[in-house]
């Protein structure tokens, strides 16, 4: 199965031992989801698909993409753009988030539909999130939605995660209908009940799930932190209880991780009660280490 990943990865700078040291490294919800994937399936075609620009620190993104063996030739050049930045500050020992992303070339990334129209006729599986189309125009997203609801038609898998990050957005109305028309364009909706019950008022991940399968979803599986998970598919519906995890480190790319798992699942044709069992047991070991890429 060849898998492509749409979204924005960002330049990450986290804060060292010594005051005023930071560290470089790069994540993104979409990204970080194929990151554990490729340490899941080793021999994979993965491929991410972003906004690059053309100066130094897009082009060490790009070779960070590539030194983990993810295929970065679908990255699209936006010339005298760069790339998100992300800064992390201490503040009475929370980790707190300051973001630069207003020009970031990932915007642009679905500014050319024929070539994200190719990218996607090259790959079996595409995985995209609620961030991905946040940070798009309007233009962009209806580009984006129309060439996955192209791929579907054409029998590719496509895997959403809303991810509803309400600061990426206009406004909170836009949010949900586009997030719902991402949900339409899917097979498999992959939310955070956390985020979906506060922005679409569920009253529990029934209800979020009936929503997502209203929208045109035909499976949906809902996290819900440490809660029980509780999938539906054409297959049989379920719950599958997390197992208690007693020092919660940082839950940062909880939900990516856990992701990954669901993909790699579709990739070994395993059951879905066996993918989120290993989702739990990947997302479990990364919320009891700092930082989003954590080698498990
Ligand atoms: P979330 O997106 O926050 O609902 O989390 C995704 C997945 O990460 C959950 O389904 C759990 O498997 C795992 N997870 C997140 N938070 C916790 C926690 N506090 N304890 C155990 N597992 C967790």
């Amino acid at each position: 199965m060849k898998i492509l990943s749409i979204g924005e990865c960002m330049a990450e700078l986290s804060p060292q031992k010594q005051a005023g040291d930071f560290h470089l490294g790069f994540a993104g919800d979409t990204f970080n989801t194929v990151w554990y994937l490729r340490r899941l399936n080793p021999d994979i075609t993965i491929s991410y698909y972003t906004g690059l620009g053309t100066d130094a620190i897009s082009e060490q993104m790009r070779a960070m993409i590539k030194d983990n063996g993810i295929d970065d030739q679908y990255a699209v050049v936006v010339p005298g753009r760069t790339v998100g930045l992300y800064l992390i500050s201490l503040k009475n020992g929370e980790r707190n988030f300051s973001y630069w992303r207003g020009q970031s070339a990932a915007r642009s990334l679905a500014s050319d539909p024929k070539v994200l129209s190719r990218a996607i006729d090259e790959h079996d599986l595409i995985y995209f999130s609620g961030i991905t189309l946040g940070i798009l125009d309007a233009t962009g997203r209806e580009t984006l939605l129309a060439a996955l609801q192209a791929g579907r038609n054409a029998g590719k898998t496509i895997v959403f995660d809303p991810n509803l990050r309400p600061l990426l957005w206009e406004d909170t109305a836009t949010m949900r209908d586009v997030t719902t028309a991402g949900a339409g364009v899917s097979d498999i909706v992959l939310p955070s009940f956390e985020d979906e019950a506060v922005w679409f008022k569920d009253a529990n991940p029934k209800g979020t799930t009936q929503r997502y399968l209203s929208a045109g979803a035909t499976t949906v599986i809902v996290k819900n932190g440490p809660n029980p998970i509780y999938y539906f598919s054409p297959q049989g519906e379920g719950t599958i209880s997390v197992p208690t995890i007693t020092e919660v480190i940082d839950t940062t790319a909880a939900g990516d991780s856990f992701n990954a798992a669901i993909l790699s699942g579709l990739n070994e044709r395993t059951s879905l009660a066996q993918s989120i069992t290993a989702g739990c047991r990947l997302s479990g070991s990364v919320v009891q280490a700092r930082g989003a890429l954590v080698t498990v």
